[in-house]
């Protein structure tokens, strides 16, 4: 058996339009790339695809593929115009067994909070023998999703159980988009796991990668399961109120909100960054910090038919075609600040973030399927640091915004909307029979006086840039919003060699530390601390 790797450019056009799963059905095809009988391909695994839709005539899907052939074949002939491709570059990997780990580690760390970073930390901690104890405010996953499906019909507030707080985090129900800048060969592993845990395998070699709410939800559920069988426990239903801190910089318990204590040897806090009372109070007992720029903004929906005749040119998709999405910058000029789509969710819903009563803010959401028939996306505009004195007044400046949302809607969840083009001509407008993704509804407002006059200015210069990028943007988009809940405005100080904060034994891990933001780098966070803490120091 010989085995050799090979990039393919093939045409979307030499897919039946009708087939979705082309990556099962590829050896046709690649005997026709290589000249190779298909009797003689024995097996062949993509190790990476992607799509280039620059060329809307000729949409091609870029394979990197891993061939087995009988031995008969003599590979040499085939590659003498690109010898290299011949080689088969070992991936590198993170090999859990490679840790020199510590001796005499406390058996019961803390973990606070279940999103991607708490969920990794507590994953590998129990990997390596230790029997976490997980805490977090909100619900396993399936009771969490009743109570959403409860939200949505009584429209009322549940501050420890929603799209932000319960199992799994903030990550949960989104659209589980996967990619991140970062490079780092631990990240194979965090996908291996997920897909171990039910993710689709295609994480592992799709250029941009997604899950879907319609699987996250199990996917997180099997990796609490793991923990569990390997010893780790989880304790719901427990908002940790602060971390109780001796002498300025020994952790000694951890109160949770109805007055109980736990005693911690060590704990890691992966509390994300709507945590925002714990965080409030993490910052009151002295644990080193500083402000960090955030960001705020809006939604825009449009129907992901248009984004797909714009991104494609054209709109009925062959099945291989997964809906299309975008990503428009609009640089800072001057001094008009720069804005950016962020967290854009192909055929997706636009869902209502609200972790206290009377606050709303909006985030996006997509099944694996993608299929809502609407295209979101959030416009986001940086907000200086400096322009604060200290967190209380970031948490004021940001809850105002979020109760001016919910006031603007009509106090009862639904949105506040306004046309892209009524927006920057400050203008209510009208939307009427203005169809929406948006479960509980959306009422003509004025957004622009709901955010402030440099992020309307930056969003609004956006969005007639992103008009002359793709035409119909802004005249066919619908604002919704506003958007707050996006990054932390806090890092906590750490020591970059041990990852420990400026207290001992206490790890701030993930986005609600300032190290991370989204899935993979909060699930990396974790990873990384919790293998920074077990290994010793050589
Ligand atoms: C709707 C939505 C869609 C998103 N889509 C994507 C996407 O497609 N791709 C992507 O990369 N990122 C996405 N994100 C962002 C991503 O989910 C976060 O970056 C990521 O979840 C952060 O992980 P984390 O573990 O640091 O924090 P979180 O996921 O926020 O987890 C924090 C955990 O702490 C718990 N907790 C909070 N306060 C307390 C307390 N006081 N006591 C005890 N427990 C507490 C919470 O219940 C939660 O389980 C999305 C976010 C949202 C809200």
């Amino acid at each position: 058996m010989h085995t050799f790797t090979k990039q393919f450019k093939i045409s979307v056009n030499d897919f039946p339009k009708g087939m979705a799963d082309i990556d099962s059905h590829l050896t046709p095809l690649i005997s026709k790339k290589t000249g190779i009988e298909e009797k003689h391909i024995l097996s062949y695994k993509i190790l990476g695809k992607s799509l280039d839709a620059r060329k809307k005539s000729n949409l091609i899907f870029n394979f990197k593929i891993e061939i087995e052939v009988d031995p008969s074949i003599n590979i040499n002939d085939l590659f003498l115009d690109d010898p290299a491709q011949q080689l088969s570059k070992k991936n590198k990997n993170h090999n859990l067994n490679s840790l020199n780990v510590k001796k005499d580690l406390p058996v019961n760390p803390v973990v606070i909070g279940t999103g991607p970073a708490g969920l990794m930390t507590a994953y590998l901690l129990a990997q390596y023998g230790l029997k976490p104890i997980i805490i977090d405010i909100g619900k396993p996953v399936d009771e969490r999703k009743k109570d959403i499906k409860t939200f949505f019909t009584d429209r009322k507030a549940n501050p420890k159980s929603n799209f932000a707080f319960g199992e799994g985090g903030a990550g949960t129900f989104s659209d589980g988009k996967l990619f991140t800048r970062t490079k780092d060969p631990k990240i194979k592993f965090i996908l291996e796991t997920f897909v171990k845990a039910g993710a689709p395998e295609e994480i592992l070699y799709l250029k941009r990668p997604h899950i879907g709410s319609d699987i996250l939800p199990e996917m997180v559920k099997n990796i609490r399961q793991e923990i569990e069988k390997l010893g780790g426990k989880f304790v719901w239903n427990s908002e940790v109120d602060s971390l109780i801190i001796e002498n300025d910089s020994s952790l000694k318990n951890i109160a949770l909100a109805n007055g109980e204590k736990i005693s911690a040897p060590v704990c890691f806090a992966a509390v994300g960054h709507s945590a925002r009372k714990l965080i409030k109070n993490m910052i009151e007992s002295g644990i080193e910090h500083s402000l960090k720029d955030f960001q705020i903004g809006c939604r825009i929906e449009h129907t992901q038919e248009f984004i797909d005749k714009k991104q494609y040119g054209i709109t009925n998709l062959p099945k291989c075609l997964g809906a299309a999405e975008y990503n428009l910058v609009n640089k800072p000029k001057e001094n008009i600040s720069g804005a950016t789509t962020f967290c854009m969710c192909p055929g997706g819903i636009i869902v209502p973030m609200v972790t206290e009563d009377g606050h709303l803010s909006t985030n996006g959401m997509s099944k694996y399927a993608r299929n809502s028939g609407f295209a979101n996306s959030a416009i986001i505009v940086n907000q200086k640091a400096q322009n604060f004195p200290d967190i209380n007044e970031v948490f004021n400046f940001i809850e105002g915004i979020e109760k001016k949302v919910f006031n603007a809607g009509g106090g009862d969840y639904s949105f506040p909307a306004q046309k892209a083009y009524s927006f920057i001509r400050k203008e209510t407008g009208n939307l009427d029979n203005q169809e929406t993704s948006c479960n509980l509804g959306i009422v003509p407002a004025r957004l622009d006086g709901i955010l402030p006059d440099r992020t309307f200015t930056a969003i609004s210069e956006a969005l007639k840039y992103f008009e002359k990028v793709m035409p119909g943007f802004m005249k066919s988009g619908v604002l919704i919003g506003a958007e707050t809940k996006i990054s932390s405005p806090v890092r906590f100080i750490r020591n970059m060699d041990t990852f420990q904060s400026s207290v001992d034994n206490l790890y701030i891990v993930g986005e609600g530390a300032g190290y991370a933001g989204g899935i993979i780098s909060a699930a990396l966070d974790g990873l990384r601390s919790a293998e920074k803490y077990l290994s010793k120091v050589e």
